[in-house]
């Protein structure tokens, strides 16, 4: 995977879930990789991608506060995205170093309530 890396390529790899961005970066550089570049199966490349597309809707965005079962929601969304990281390890298994980053922006909102 190309990315902005010293040798131009990373073979360490993060899911992570983020507003309006393709769940796949390196682990280095932070670069956001185009998931359609990634060599992952369509079937986990449409999982993945309907994941990250219901990232942060444990935050109501027009009024920037937390859904009163904001935490939850993200647990769930942490426990579905430590899932799919677990199938993307087995697809890419040998070749790249993967990781999961979850959320923690519910817990930051709950915290700013208080
Ligand atoms: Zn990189």
């Amino acid at each position: 995977m190309h990315c902005f890396c010293e040798n131009k390529q990373t073979f360490d790899l993060k899911v992570e879930g983020d507003v309006s961005a393709d769940p796949i970066w390196c682990n280095q550089c932070g670069c956001n990789f185009d998931i359609e570049e990634a060599p992952l199966s369509e079937d986990l490349k449409d999982d993945l991608m309907r994941w990250a597309m219901i990232y942060g809707r444990w935050i109501d965005w027009s009024k920037d506060t937390l859904l009163p079962n904001g935490i939850e929601l993200e647990n769930e969304h942490n426990k579905q995205g430590q899932q799919l990281t677990e199938k993307v390890k087995q697809e890419l298994a040998n070749k790249y170093r993967v990781r999961f980053s979850p959320s923690t922006s519910a817990r930051m909102y709950s915290d700013l309530d208080f």
